[in-house]
């Protein structure tokens, strides 16, 4: 199916599935505790549609190593350019954070920092070290960058023992040259493949968007590549052009189509699959880890949600 007419005449408007309603005062109150801690989150810095629903539960995916990425997705709203030296009171302050807003499952995400020798690995470690020590019962979660690919890297993450170890492909291997410049796919499912065999009891998650301009074939190969890399979790959710500046839609889809990928991946041996138009990779991730856990002992799952 040929989502292109039809984009051109949704752009006008965004279509009903889409739209969310926003509960400001439960919304301005976990901004504040968070400003207070001089913290940013990766839901405010890519202006996810979600971000209403989440703060209110409240559920908060933390951006470490600053809130300036190297690098310069073109459908992303985070800011690009030369980042600040790292803040090493940001671990703790993420963990007092996270136990002040009474969170039970964290989930830690970055920018990309092609600038450090580490590429800022250390600073997931750390980060995980601190809430391991504050909230002993929480579970953890990191969604990392690339770390351009190299397993030393990823193990000093993994050593801290995430429960969840996530990395996103964001995007079909035809579209990386024009909108994901200084990424590869290939490098990407090599990290997947890496964190699989570093660790048999994390579990392996990735995403990606659709209405990036991919065709149905190239959504079935990057299944097929996801599942081959080991995934035992991936997110599908639709693209949403987050201010002018980004690249705009190429199409919206139908929930339908949705739950179609979701039988697709499926049939491809993925083990659970997340899919919706406003699915992000950490969209119910609590939820979604404890559905992961009680579904590795099950025959295999899809779940889909609007
Ligand atoms: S690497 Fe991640 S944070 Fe940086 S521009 Fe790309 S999607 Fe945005």
């Amino acid at each position: 199916m040929d989502g292109r007419g039809c984009s051109e005449r949704l752009l006008m408007r965004l279509p009903d599935w889409l739209k969310r309603s926003k509960d400001l005062k439960a919304l301005r109150g976990l901004k504040l505790k968070l400003r207070h801690g001089g913290l940013s989150t990766v839901c405010e810095e890519a202006r996810c549609p979600n971000i209403a629903e989440c703060f209110c539960r409240p559920t908060a995916t933390f951006l470490l190593l600053g809130d300036v990425c190297t690098r310069s997705c073109r459908f992303c709203a985070v800011h690009k350019g030369t980042p600040s030296p790292l803040d090493v009171e940001e671990p703790s302050l993420v963990a007092k954070a996270a136990r002040d807003i009474g969170l039970t499952h964290v989930v830690l995400t970055s920018v990309t920092r092609d600038d450090l020798p580490d590429k800022g690995a250390r600073g997931f470690a750390s980060a995980l070290s601190e809430i391991g020590k504050l909230l002993p019962g929480a579970t953890r979660e990191v969604l990392t960058p690339d770390f351009a690919g190299r397993r030393d890297l990823l193990e000093t993450v993994l050593e801290e023992r995430p429960d969840v170890l996530g990395h996103n492909v964001e995007t079909v291997e035809r579209l990386y040259e024009s909108i994901r410049p200084g990424a590869s796919l290939k490098r990407s499912l090599s990290l997947l493949r890496l964190a699989r065999d570093i660790s048999r009891d994390v579990i392996v998650k990735s995403g990606f968007m659709v209405g990036l301009g991919e065709s149905e074939k190239e959504i079935k190969d990057l299944l097929l590549e996801l599942r081959d890399a080991g995934c035992d979790c991936v997110t599908i959710g639709q693209y949403l052009q987050p201010t002018r500046a980004q690249i705009p839609v190429s199409a919206y889809w139908e929930p339908r189509r949705f739950e179609a990928w979701s039988e697709l991946a499926k049939s491809t041996g993925i083990r659970y699959v997340v899919a919706g138009p406003l699915v992000r990779s950490s969209y119910h991730s609590k939820e979604v880890l404890e559905e992961i856990r009680a579904s590795l002992d099950a025959p295999t799952s899809a779940c889909t949600k609007e």
